[in-house]
Parts: structure tokens; C-alpha cells; sequence
């Protein structure tokens, strides 16, 4: 049995008919960027998520990036940012002039945590940059009580979280912004790049439009020098077909989490996920960890079981920060996750017999070596 890690092209089939006349529509428009299928986009994902307003951007990096300087982010302020994380959450501090400082993620649901950013906090810290890895949610309500403590900004990074829950509030309208990815791959995916950040804030809000419309509202108004990351309508046209879908892919998603943890818990070589208390965790990610890592995931791959690693490297430890001079003992958490942890296929269209033949392999794996 064949298992890709992802298949977007099976999706696409199973929604065929109405993307592909959402695509049409636009097509046959003549108009490629705004217009009235990215501001229902907007208003949708708004009101998905509880939040009062959404700006459609054209990826999460540059949300990220626009988050910081609408929060005037510049030289001379740090950032708290997790070592454990996809790169952009470092590299768009350093574009704004700030100095990223790395804080190390908890053992068991591999994020940032309130005790090392406390630790991490200097007279210079200006913001705090909390990732929801793999769906999971950050502990994020103890984080905002810090930076209201310190008078921190708090950005949240929900691009692995869509609809991801801490009690009963959407990721992403607990901190100051919420910035989020629609990447491909992503639990809710473009055909390409797009992303979008969401606020309770007006100010905020505006001021990230402008950074991402070449400064101003409207076209020909440049109030400050601006950036342009907009979100195509195609794409606003796909996100608005496949929002729908949302929170019923998600759903599934948790079903074959708790599958392979049902399956996989007697393994006692293996460390499975664990969701934390009074969140719901969207697993856009099943990740797992094991001493035998890159063993398994061949393995595994010669059974047609595809795997990933989520992250082969802490950040800390990439040559894009060699500057910063870390050493493993700065950040021993992700310097154990880089050794061990292996992400499993986990995507709505996935069947259930294929997750029964993945935990069957993988025990089949510990059986016969141990
Ligand atoms: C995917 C991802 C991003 C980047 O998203 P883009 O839309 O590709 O720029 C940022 N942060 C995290 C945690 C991600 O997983």
C-alpha cells in the first residue's frame, strides 16, 4: 500500500466541479487582485475565527514581517522567538533591524513557553513571537499575561493552527495578531502562496493594509512607503470554496490522531503527542519521536510509507545564525527534537486502512529489531 505524506491532488478531485467554476468565474472577470472574492474571503475567515478584522496578505512570511513593523518593531528592540520553529518566525525580526532571541520550546508539546521567554526578557524586549507548532496551541494564555506584565507585544504564528483552539478562543485573537499561512500543504491551502493576519485591533489592522498596499488604503495613496503582499483572487476564490470545508477536515484530522495514538500507545520506544489541557489541537502535523529515527523513517520509505522531519535543525543551529554563537546546551529541547522527531502522514483524504498499514509497520519495525 502506497501512503504519501500529503496528496493534494486527490483533494482538488474530490472538489473539482466547485473549484474549478470558482476559478472560471474569476477568469472570465478580468480582474485578478481585490474585488469581491478576497473581501468575502476577509469577511469569513473574520468571523470564523471571532476576530474583528482580517487583512488578506500574500503569504505569512511577509504577515509576520508587516505584524512587526505595525507594532514598530525596528533596531535596537529584541524579539522572543522559539528555537523550534519554521525559519521565518526569526528571519522577518532581522528584516525589521530587531535582534531575534531564541527561547526554547517545552519537551512535551514542543512550544515556546512562558517561563523561557520570562527568562529571555531584557529591557530591550519589545515583542514576543508565539508559534502554534503542528496545531498545537503555545500555553498562550499564561504568555499574554507576561507581556502585559513587560509591556510586550504579543504576535501569534497560527500558521500550522487554523481554527485551533485554547478554550474557547480561536488562535490567533488572543495576542495583538494573529498571522497565518495558506501555504499549500497547510490545513487550509491556496494553490499557491497566500496567508492573511487577523485582529481585534483597527489601528493594527490599517496599518498592516497600508505596509502590504504600498502604503495606503487606497490605490494611488502612499501615507508611509509600504511593501506589496496581496492575495490573488484565484486564490481568495479557491480559500473560499475550501473554508467551508474547514472545520470538517480538521475534524478528521483529530480522528486519525487519536488512530495512531490508540494504535501506537503500547509502544514504549516511541513518544507520541500530546494535546494540551482545554485546547483543541488541530494536528495540522502527527509528530512523534524516537531514538531510531532516521532508521524507522527508512524503514518506513521502503514500505511506501512517506514520512518528514519537522525540523532536521533547530534554528539556533542553522548557518543563518552562526553569528549568534549557540551551542546545544543553549537550547537542549530542540536539540533533542532535531535527533528524534518524525512527522507521520496526516491529511482529511487519508483512509483509514492506510492508517491501520502505517501503525502496522511501524510496530512490525520495533518488533523485529529489538
Ligand atoms: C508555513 C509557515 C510559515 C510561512 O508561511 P508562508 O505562507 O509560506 O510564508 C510561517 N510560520 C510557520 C510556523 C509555518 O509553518
Amino acid at each position: 500500500m502506497v501512503v504519501p505524506f500529503v496528496n493534494l491532488a486527490l483533494q482538488y478531485s474530490q472538489y473539482k466541479t466547485e473549484i474549478d467554476e470558482a476559478l472560471f468565474k474569476v477568469l472570465s472577470s478580468g480582474s485578478y487582485l481585490g474585488g469581491s472574492h478576497v473581501n468575502e474571503f476577509e469577511n469569513s475567515f473574520a468571523e470564523k475565527c471571532h476576530a474583528a478584522f482580517c487583512v488578506s496578505l500574500g503569504n505569512a512570511t511577509s504577515g509576520l514581517f508587516l505584524a512587526l513593523k505595525a507594532l514598530g518593531i525596528g533596531p535596537g528592540d529584541e524579539v522572543i522567538t522559539p528555537a523550534w520553529s519554521w525559519i521565518s518566525t526569526s528571519e522577518v525580526i532581522s528584516l525589521c533591524g530587531a535582534k531575534p532571541v531564541f527561547a526554547d520550546v517545552d519537551s512535551d508539546h514542543y512550544t515556546i513557553t512562558e517561563s523561557e521567554i520570562r527568562n529571555k526578557t531584557t529591557d530591550k524586549t519589545k515583542a514576543v513571537i508565539a508559534v502554534h507548532l503542528y496545531g498545537q496551541s503555545a500555553e498562550v494564555s499564561p504568555i499574554k499575561n507576561l507581556c502585559g506584565q513587560h509591556n510586550l507585544h504579543l504576535i501569534e504564528d497560527c500558521s500550522q493552527a487554523h481554527l485551533s483552539k485554547e478554550t474557547d478562543s480561536v488562535l490567533g485573537t488572543i495576542g495583538d495578531v494573529g498571522v497565518f499561512s495558506f501555504y499549500p500543504t497547510k490545513n487550509l491551502g491556496a494553490y499557491g502562496d497566500g496567508g492573511c493576519a487577523i485582529t481585534n485591533n483597527k489601528v493594527i489592522a490599517d496599518k498592516i493594509r497600508r505596509f502590504a498596499n504600498h502604503g495606503g488604503l487606497i490605490k494611488d495613496e502612499h501615507q508611509i512607503e509600504g511593501f506589496n503582499s496581496r492575495l490573488g483572487t484565484l486564490q481568495a476564490a479557491v480559500l473560499n470554496v475550501k473554508l467551508k470545508y474547514l472545520e470538517g477536515w480538521n475534524q478528521r484530522r483529530i480522528e486519525i490522531a487519536a488512530m495512531y495514538t490508540h494504535r501506537l500507545k503500547n509502544l514504549d520506544q516511541i513518544k507520541l503527542p500530546l494535546i494540551r489541557q482545554n485546547t483543541t489541537h488541530t494536528f495540522h502535523q502527527y509528530v512523534i519521536r524516537t531514538e531510531r529515527r532516521d532508521e524507522l523513517k527508512n524503514f518506513l520509505a521502503h514500505t511506501e510509507i512517506q514520512t518528514m522531519i519537522h525540523y532536521p535543525k533547530a534554528l539556533p543551529f542553522e548557518p543563518a545564525y552562526e553569528y549568534l554563537n549557540h551551542s546545544e546546551k543553549d537550547f537542549p529541547v530542540s536539540a533533542e527534537l532535531q535527533k528524534t522527531v518524525l512527522s507521520l502522514p496526516i491529511y482529511p483524504e487519508l483512509t483509514n486502512e492506510q492508517v491501520e498499514y502505517v501503525c502496522s509497520m511501524i510496530k512490525s519495525f520495533y518488533d523485529t529489531r529489538d
